[in-house]
């Protein structure tokens, strides 16, 4: 048994945190691999300690001197480090860090290095050999992960090391110049880890318990996800729920790894299990709700549209022109309805209309603004009847008028779309019709 073990920047925080993050590394002698984020957020106002780090290479960039930030961000560490009560001195990494800014090394370099020395601190604290990220995961020339050469290099690598600490977040080219992921990124390394030891779980430890039903913004204390397939969490994620990095299902769902989040202040709760499939039953039909505002639907018509073979994919060649990708496309005898993000289309609205005119000489063209859409998931919808019954009665009931209507044959989740200013209400009906009513 073999468990790879993420801890997110709140859960190393501090060196209270760490001593939570040893007595759970501790408790469970499987767990064998460890990826730390940086150092996050003590306490609300506080920054994490890779912004610091931007903030820092921004002044370095401008020729101006880092000395008081760079001295601010050892303090972070130090403090860490003196909580542990460690004889580690990062003196001289703080050397190499101020030349590297000063010679401009590049400001994923300066970020990475909130991982790299947190890496340093926590296989001290363990006891566990320390892996340099930029030795072990790579980046092909166009800046994009290369993952054969990664699973090849790491796994051959920690194949010889029966428990080690691998900083979160970064990689390198094959030059070694430091890459990042995008922000929130050592979930991503956590599941290369995962896939490359073929471990049995990746355990992704952070300050909530689990996935939640809903945003937590909307729904006061929402019931958590016990059990999630990637398939709901990808659909989930996609609208907005966030938790874990977006791109940290691929490498271990190829490997039929589970996730487990967890929660650093509570271990002994249960958290969500991300899994591949399941026996497991939703306690409510449906798994989550997940939404996002901003869309914009423009409407074409053109009679006779349905024996016009190519029609769709001359109206879609005007988005991608211009670069607008589109996320959903309901369509009906003579009308076909394209939904994209209204931030992308706004400034390029005349030209993509223009084009649709020119490409595929619609009758009319209308567009609506300010829409939301609402994703209703859940794997348990395909075998029970009326799911969407009780969701329109539901917004039925709450007085909101449905502009869109979208169900996948895969019967895994259904979209709705309302009007931005409807959007909470909408997402408090769902709720309250699916998962309070069954409390
Ligand atoms: N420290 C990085 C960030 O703040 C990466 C991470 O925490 O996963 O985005």
């Amino acid at each position: 048994m073999k468990k790879v073990v993420k801890f997110g920047g709140s859960s190393l925080a501090s060196a209270n945190q760490f001593k939570k993050v040893g007595d759970i590394i501790r408790a469970d002698e499987t767990r064998r691999y460890v990826v730390p984020s940086a150092p996050g957020k003590r306490f609300n106002e506080d920054t994490k300690v890779t912004d610091m780090l931007y903030a820092c290479y921004a002044l370095a960039e401008d020729g101006k001197d880092i000395t008081d930030s760079l001295h601010k961000i050892k303090e972070r560490y130090n403090e860490i480090i003196k909580g542990l009560d460690l004889d580690l001195s990062l003196d001289d990494e703080f050397e190499t860090i101020r030349e590297q800014f000063e010679a401009k090394a590049g400001s994923d370099y300066a970020a990475s290095r909130g991982e790299y020395l947190n890496g340093i601190i926590m296989a001290e604290y363990l006891g566990y050999e320390f892996v340099d990220a930029a030795t072990v995961i790579f980046f092909d020339e166009e800046g994009n992960f290369d993952a054969e050469k990664t699973q090849e290099v790491l796994s051959a690598k920690l194949a010889n090391i029966e428990r080690a600490v691998v900083p979160g977040f970064y990689g390198a080219y094959a030059n070694g110049k430091v890459k990042t992921f995008s922000r929130g990124g050592s979930d991503v390394t956590g599941s290369i880890v995962a896939k490359a030891v073929k471990a049995n779980l990746y355990e992704n430890w952070t300050d909530v318990s689990g996935f939640l039903v809903a945003d937590p913004r909307i729904i006061h204390n929402p019931q958590v996800i016990n059990t999630i397939t990637y398939k709901e969490l990808r659909e989930l994620a996609y609208m907005g729920a966030s938790v874990l990095h977006e791109d940290a299902i691929f490498p271990v769902r190829k490997e039929g790894i589970p996730i487990n989040i967890k929660n650093t202040n509570r271990p002994d709760d249960e958290g969500t299990m991300i899994v591949e499939s399941t026996c497991r039953q939703s306690a409510y039909t449906i798994t989550g709700i997940a939404g996002k505002k901003g869309f914009v639907a423009i409407n074409i018509e053109k009679d006779m549209m349905n024996s016009e073979v190519g029609f769709g994919r001359k109206v879609l060649e005007a988005f991608e022109k211009h670069g607008i990708s589109f996320e959903h496309v309901p369509s009906g005898i003579d009308t076909m309805t394209v939904f994209v993000h209204q931030p992308e289309f706004e400034g390029k609205e005349q030209l993509v209309l223009s084009d649709i005119h020119r490409l595929s000489s619609p009758d009319t063209i209308e567009i609506e603004t300010d829409l939301a859409l609402i994703a209703v998931v859940g794997r348990g919808m395909k075998a029970v009847k009326g799911t969407a019954a009780r969701i329109f009665a539901a917004l039925s009931h709450a007085n909101i008028n449905i502009k869109m209507i979208d169900q996948g044959s895969s019967e895994l989740n259904i979209i709705i779309g309302v009007k931005n200013a409807d959007f909470e209400k909408a997402i408090k009906a769902i709720y309250d019709i699916f998962v309070e009513t069954q409390l």
